[in-house]
């Protein structure tokens, strides 16, 4: 009987605990925000948004985690979907002002950002992104700080 219960106690832990990781386990691409079920299915067909062009390449698994609120890595510009984010060109990208879109950021969520080039640190991803970086790999102040995962 004791036996029962505990196996019962087991059992609502564990639905509870996946319930709290937000139920859907479909993975999206991090180039157009398309959802699908599995990544073999996700990876399989090409990208309407690819950064080479229209379907020049297939999707790409977003690496993050599903968040209320995505983040572009270059920019700092916020959404409520991936795929709101990342539908609007980057006036920050990488390739120049609007050049490409905006790129959900897949690390996870901090109290502060630290840039993977020079070490610079803010509050905020949109406060990182805000100043160029002296140790940016194009050069001297040849772009912005790039927040590491
Ligand atoms: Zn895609
Ligand atoms: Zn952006
Ligand atoms: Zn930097």
């Amino acid at each position: 009987m004791k036996t029962i219960q505990i196996m019962c106690v087991m059992v609502v832990a564990c639905c509870t605990a996946l319930s709290s990781m937000g139920a859907p386990t479909s993975v999206r691409c991090k180039y157009c925000g398309t959802e699908a079920q599995s990544a073999r299915a996700l990876l399989s067909s090409p990208c309407p948004k690819h950064p080479a062009g229209f379907a020049k390449g297939k999707h790409a698994l977003f690496e993050g985690q599903t968040r209320e609120v995505y983040t572009c890595v270059y920019c700092g510009q916020t959404a409520k979907s991936m795929r709101t984010l990342v539908s609007s060109p980057c006036p920050k990208h990488p390739a120049g002002f609007a050049k490409g879109r905006h790129s959900a950021y897949e690390g996870t969520e901090k109290s502060t950002y630290t840039c993977k080039y020079c070490g610079q640190t803010a509050s905020s991803m949109r406060a990182l992104v805000s100043s160029r970086c002296p140790k940016h790999p194009d050069g001297f102040a040849k772009g912005w700080h790039t927040p590491a995962r």
